[in-house]
C-alpha cells in the first residue's frame, strides 16, 4: 500500500494498521488510536491530513537535532553510496572507527573498549553479560545476580526486563520466568535536596549480606526515565560507587536516556564525577535516525573477560557496527559538539522552568519538575492517554503521556517561540 494524501488511502492505511500491526504496548483487541505521519522536519511533524505538530518527545529521547537534518542526511547518504551494511566479523570500516574515536573522549575517562550493539535493550543485555563473564573469569562463579533501584527502566528484553521496576515493570506477568534480582528503594533524596546518609543504607545492607552473589549494580544515573521521570541526588551515585568498590561489585550506568546532553551534562555521571565500570548509551546516539547502541568498559575488565574460559566476549549480532548507523551517529556527535549545546540546554531548562511552573497550580497536578531539557508534569491520577493525546494533537503539539506522567523533552533545536507554543498548549490541554 502506498501512502499519499488522499483521504481514501489514509482510511485504508489506518484500517490495515489496526488489523495487522502491533504498536508499542498496544492491545490488538482495542488498539489505541494512531495518527498517520507523512513527514517530519526540524521540530515539526506533519500528519497525513496536513496538520503540523510541534514535537515535544524527540521520538523518545532520540531526535536531539530534530528531523530531516541536512548534515545527518548528508552523512547517511554518503555512506549509503559506499555500503549500507557489511558484516563486522573479520571486517572493519571507517564509520565504526570514526564513531568510536569520537565516543571514547566524551565517555568516562577510564572507558577503553566499546561494543556496538543493536538497541538500548541489547546494550543492557550486553553489559549484564560482560559483568557475569568478568566474575566467571575471576573464578567467582556465584556472582550471577544483579542489584538495582526501584522505578528503573532498562528495556524490554529478558534480563533488561528483570531489572526494571518490579511493580510498574513486567515482573508480576512473567513471575517465575524472570531471573530474580535484588531491588533497593528508589533513592529518596531528590536532585536538588540536601543529602541524607540514611538514603544509602539499604544498598550497604544488601551488599553486606549478598555481595558474594551479586555481579553488578545497574542504574540510570540521576534521571530515572520511563520508570517514573524522577531526578535524584548525585551523592547517591558517589556513595554507590564507593560501596561497589568496597564490596567488589561492578557498577553499570545505563545512560541510554540521559546521554548526549539531555540532563545538562553531556552524560549524567558527570553530575557525580564517579565513573562506572560499564556504561550503556543508545537512543540519541544516532541523533534519532537509526537504532544503535554502544557499551563501553575499561581495559582491565575487558581483558579479564577475555582471559576467561570462553577466551572472548560471547556476543556478536548480525548487524553489529552497521555502517549507516555508525556514519550518522558519528555525524550527530560532531554536530552536537560543534554547537554551544550547554548554553542551548540551559536556555531550554530556564524556559521549561518558567513556563511549566503555572501547571503546578492546576488541581489535577501533583508536581512539576525540570532538569536540563526534560520537563515533567506529574498528575494526581493516571491520564486517559487516548483522550489526552487527541487533545494534544488538536492543539498542534506532539506529547505522549504515560500513567500519571505528562512530560516533554524537545529536540535541542527548538526555538523559544516554538517551545513557548509547546508549553502553553500543553498546559491549556491539561
Ligand atoms: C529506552 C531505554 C532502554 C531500552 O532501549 P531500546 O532501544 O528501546 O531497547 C534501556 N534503558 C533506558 C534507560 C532507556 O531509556
Amino acid at each position: 500500500m502506498i501512502l499519499n494524501n488522499s483521504t481514501m488511502n489514509i482510511s485504508k492505511l489506518l484500517a490495515f494498521d489496526k488489523a495487522h500491526i502491533w504498536h508499542p504496548y498496544t492491545s490488538t483487541l482495542d488498539p489505541l488510536p494512531v495518527f498517520p505521519v507523512v513527514r517530519a522536519e526540524g521540530v515539526r511533524i506533519r500528519l497525513a491530513d496536513g496538520r503540523e505538530l510541534i514535537d515535544g518527545m524527540s521520538s523518545w529521547w532520540a531526535a536531539i537535532h530534530g528531523y530531516n537534518h541536512p548534515v545527518l542526511n548528508a552523512a547517511i547518504e554518503a555512506q549509503l553510496r559506499q555500503m549500507s551494511h557489511i558484516m563486522f566479523g573479520g571486517l572493519t570500516h571507517e564509520p565504526a572507527v570514526s564513531l568510536v574515536s569520537k565516543l571514547l573522549p566524551i565517555l568516562p575517562p577510564s572507558m577503553d573498549k566499546v561494543f556496538l550493539a543493536d538497541s538500548g535493550s541489547v546494550a543492557v543485555e550486553v553489559a549484564m553479560k560482560m559483568a557475569i563473564q568478568y566474575w566467571q573469569s575471576c573464578g567467582k562463579k556465584k556472582k550471577i545476580h544483579f542489584a538495582t533501584i526501584r522505578s528503573g527502566y532498562h528495556g524490554d528484553t529478558w534480563h533488561a526486563m528483570s531489572v526494571c521496576d518490579p511493580v510498574t515493570g513486567m515482573h508480576s506477568l512473567f513471575q517465575g520466568a524472570l531471573p530474580v534480582q535484588y531491588f533497593l528503594p528508589q533513592p529518596p533524596v531528590r536532585f536538588h535536596d540536601a543529602w541524607d546518609e540514611a538514603a544509602i543504607r539499604p544498598l550497604e545492607e544488601l551488599l553486606q549480606a549478598h555481595a558474594s552473589d551479586i555481579a553488578a549494580l545497574i542504574l540510570e544515573p540521576i534521571v530515572q526515565g520511563a520508570g517514573g521521570m524522577y531526578f535524584y541526588s548525585p551523592q547517591y551515585l558517589v556513595e554507590a560507587h564507593r560501596l561497589c568498590r568496597e564490596y567488589d561489585v561492578l557498577l553499570i550506568f545505563d545512560e541510554i536516556a540521559t546521554g548526549f546532553g539531555r540532563t545538562g551534562k553531556l552524560f549524567a555521571w558527570e553530575w557525580a564525577q564517579v565513573e562506572p565500570d560499564i556504561i550503556c548509551v543508545g537512543k540519541a546516539l544516532t541523533g534519532g535516525y537509526m537504532t544503535l547502541s554502544a557499551v563501553a568498559t575499561t581495559q582491565p575488565i575487558a581483558d579479564q573477560i577475555c582471559a576467561g574460559e570462553a577466551g572472548c566476549f560471547m556476543h556478536g549480532p548480525t548487524f553489529m557496527g552497521n555502517p549507516l548507523a555508525c556514519a550518522v551517529a558519528s555525524a550527530s556527535i560532531s554536530l552536537l559538539l560543534s554547537h554551544d549545546w550547554q548554553g542551548t540546554i540551559q536556555r531550554i531548562e530556564a524556559q521549561l522552568r518558567a513556563e511549566l511552573a503555572p501547571a503546578a497550580e492546576l488541581p489535577s497536578v501533583r508536581e512539576v519538575r525540570v532538569l536540563g531539557a526534560i520537563g515533567v508534569i506529574e498528575m494526581k491520577e493516571p491520564v486517559d492517554m487516548a483522550q489526552l493525546q487527541q487533545r494534544f494533537v488538536g492543539a498542534g503539539i506532539w506529547v505522549r503521556p504515560f500513567g500519571r506522567l505528562v512530560y516533554v523533552m524537545p529536540p535541542y533545536i527548538i526555538r523559544p517561540d516554538e517551545l513557548n507554543y509547546l508549553t502553553t498548549h500543553l498546559i491549556k490541554s491539561l
